[in-house]
């Protein structure tokens, strides 16, 4: 970090710009002041972090959030983080829905964060560590998670492989926190172990994310109304689910066949009806 950007910004504060808009004016008089090129928010993000840590400055939620690329993002406190699911099977045939051959069933490697997903070859792990820094480099707080997993019907992945996914997950959290990382593992090592095992592995994890820095607050898994049982709302109990998507497309019968859905819109309010009372 250049101590130009910091000298941007120590002539920006002496500014006290109290609004956004007081806040983008004070940054161009500055920069006309040095006659430099106007820095991007989150290169003086990082001057600003720099003068916080060196003492040189106090902190300042209000010009943090003038700092910030997108606010909205984590206004409630909640950072919202995606990751994806692997390539995989789903049992629904429904006529609207890409299909891509190294994507999960539905996204196509256009879309953003589908695109982030495949480039870190489905790993929760990574998905999980390259969100937060990204959002904490923009300065965004990660300290509370709303976690959603996309991609095709959870309940179609091997039981394993759920498991893994969302284990990976937290543990990604955590090692954020601890001194000495746990290492990370592939979903091939757990093929030969007992379901109880990964059980035990994620509930160690959960618990050590009560007071980790980066809590998981939510999981939101995306499934269909036919899969919910109550064998799968009690797995997806242990895994930490606190939100479950369904996607109901119409509430026609003659629509959702039309539309090769694969369900009734009766399958649907049963699922509702289970989810409530499991
Ligand atoms: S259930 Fe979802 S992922 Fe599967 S085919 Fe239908 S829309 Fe696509």
């Amino acid at each position: 970090m250049s101590n130009l950007t910091e000298t941007i910004l120590l002539n920006i504060i002496s500014l006290k710009p109290t609004t956004r808009a007081e806040f983008d004016h004070a940054r161009t008089l500055a920069t006309r002041k040095l006659h430099v090129c106007l820095p991007s928010n989150r290169t003086l993000l990082e001057a600003y972090q720099n003068l916080v840590k060196k003492k040189s400055i106090k902190s300042d939620p209000r010009l943090e959030q003038f700092l910030q690329k997108a606010s909205i993002r984590n206004l409630s406190g909640i950072a919202v983080i995606t990751s994806m699911v692997k390539s995989f099977y789903c049992p629904g045939k429904c006529v609207y829905c890409p299909t891509e051959i190294r994507m999960p069933k539905s996204y196509i490697s256009t879309e953003p964060a589908a695109a982030r997903a495949l480039q870190l070859n489905f790993s929760p792990y990574e998905q999980m560590q390259r969100r937060i820094d990204m959002l904490e480099k923009n300065g965004h707080k990660c300290d509370k998670i709303e976690y959603i997993i996309k991609g095709g019907t959870w309940n179609a992945y091997p039981i394993r492989y759920q498991y893994w996914f969302i284990l990976e997950s937290f543990k990604a959290c955590n090692n954020l926190t601890r001194q000495k990382p746990i290492s990370q593992t592939k979903e091939k090592y757990w093929n030969n172990k007992l379901i109880i095992e990964l059980q035990t592995a994620i509930e160690k994890e959960q618990r050590y994310n009560e007071t980790a820095h980066h809590r998981i607050i939510g999981v939101t898994l995306e499934t269909r109304p036919d899969a919910i049982v109550p064998k799968t709302i009690q797995h997806m109990r242990l895994q930490g689910c606190t939100r479950v998507e369904l996607g109901l497309q119409a509430v026609d019968d003659k629509i959702l066949a039309l539309i090769k859905r694969g369900h009734t819109v009766k399958q649907f309010e049963d699922a509702i009806f289970l989810l409530r009372t499991a």
